[in-house]
């Protein structure tokens, strides 16, 4: 067996703490080996001296061939950004466009130290194709929306996210994993999601969807169904500990207490909520009940990045001010978010440091202006570490990113494409 050693660092740990120690993996099995001082006849070596070597970030949410749309339209509110500029331009993306998005977003993930991530979108089995080359570890799902279709279109656009459940789950030597992904509990019909929610349960997956983003999304279902979102979710099935529900900005009490209950993740993507002027989550009251909180940065036009280290500090920062409480969502618990948390949320193995556990790590250069002092390296990766630290990015044993050289995608290629691609999408939604 071949092994690879990741050598002097300090190395941030599942109990959060900090040590110097190396990191033996064996590339082959795609596992950690060992967390130590005294590794010695690794057959090849990563340095990481004045670095920290952290699990690989973990990315529970996302759409990530928007990456062509970054930067189209921004300053609007979710409703009109949607109807006037998103969806006509997402009306004309092909199944080339989507390939070519997510390759601009794999690029961008892995040197921002992302390993692993969750996509709804469409033309999906061009996801996965960029996932297996590009080497990362995912959850994948076709985006459903019925309340635009009649009911054939309905039903072919579900049947094409359950048959891509089904036949991609395990796919890329394990690396991806699966999900039914109706869009939103308000975009899809409840005839619909009663008859198909069950019939993701028996293909093994687990479902994924928009819930309580806006207050606008709450009001119709309290008004149609008599009870606040994540109690017609439950009553359809949808709360599930496999289950996990994108954004939760305004849930109640009762709907805290229904979610820490069933075990349902919750992924927190503060910076589109931000931006989309969405709300603030209520994520300390959600820490404190016991919800699993994952972070994502959702789509890259609503961003407008993949990073996941500004994520974690727009989470820390927009959670204190939630609570009015400086104490609330500290760095440590962060950091936690922004690893083993999100991994967990999303049911994928990953995010932990320590013997027997997948390779993913990220590795990031302490020795920057902005990273000195360091008296805290937790408080450096939730509040003052960026993407562009990262030195080299490990996924499933396979080294994707060597000293900032992004080994499994061709750099120049993946973004002149995307600009070509970009640029032709845009010149189409005009004509
Ligand atoms: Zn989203």
């Amino acid at each position: 067996m071949a092994t690879l050693s990741i050598t002097g660092g300090q190395v941030l740990l599942p109990d959060g703490t900090v040590t110097r120690a190396d990191v033996l993996i064996d590339p082959d099995g795609g596992e950690i080996l060992e967390v130590g001082t005294d590794i010695a006849g690794a057959d090849e070596t990563l340095d990481a001296s004045d670095s920290l070597v952290t699990p690989g970030f973990v990315n529970g949410h996302s759409h990530v061939a928007m990456t062509l749309l970054r930067g189209y339209a921004d300053d609007k509110p979710l409703d009109a950004w949607l109807q006037e500029d998103i969806w006509p331009a997402e009306g004309e993306l092909t199944g080339e466009d989507v390939r070519i998005g997510a390759e601009l977003g794999l690029l961008e993930m892995i040197k921002g130290g992302t390993t692993a991530f969750t996509d709804m979108y469409f033309e999906m089995p061009e996801v996965v194709d960029a996932v297996d080359r590009a080497g990362l570890r995912a959850r994948l799902g076709h985006g459903v929306v019925t309340v635009v279709k009649d009911d054939a279109g309905a039903r072919e656009d579900l049947e094409t996210s359950l048959a891509f459940a089904r036949e991609y789950d395990g796919a890329a030597d394990g690396r991806i994993s699966t999900a039914f992904m109706p869009h939103s509990l308000t975009t899809v019909g409840r005839e619909y999601l009663e008859e198909f929610v069950p019939k993701a349960r028996d293909a093994g997956v687990p479902v994924h969807y928009h819930a309580n983003e806006t207050a606008d999304e709450v009001t119709p279902i309290v008004e149609s169904e008599g009870v606040r979102p994540l109690a017609y979710a439950a009553e359809l099935g949808m709360l599930e500990p496999e289950d996990f529900v994108a954004h939760g900005v305004h849930v109640d009490e009762s709907e805290i207490g229904l979610l820490a209950e069933a075990g349902t993740g919750v992924i927190h993507c503060p910076a589109s909520n931000m931006k989309l002027a969405s709300g603030m989550a209520p994520v300390q009251r959600m820490l404190e009940e016991g919800v699993t909180v994952g972070l994502g940065t959702d789509g890259a036009a609503s961003n407008n990045d993949l990073s996941m280290l500004d994520e974690a500090r727009d989470a820390a920062m927009i959670g204190k001010l939630a609570a009015e409480d400086a104490s609330a969502v500290p760095a440590e618990r962060v950091v936690e978010l922004l690893t083993h948390d999100t991994a967990d949320a999303i049911g994928l193995e990953s995010g932990r440091l320590e013997e027997g556990a997948p390779a993913d790590l990220a590795v990031i250069d302490l020795e920057e202006p902005h990273l000195t002092p360091a008296h805290d390296l937790a408080s450096h990766l939730a509040y003052a570490a960026a993407a562009s630290d990262v030195r080299h990015t490990i996924c499933d044993g396979q080294v994707l990113m060597r000293d900032r050289e992004v080994l499994t995608l061709d750099e120049d290629a993946v973004l002149e494409r995307a600009g070509e691609a970009a640029d032709a999408l845009a010149a189409r939604v005009e004509e």
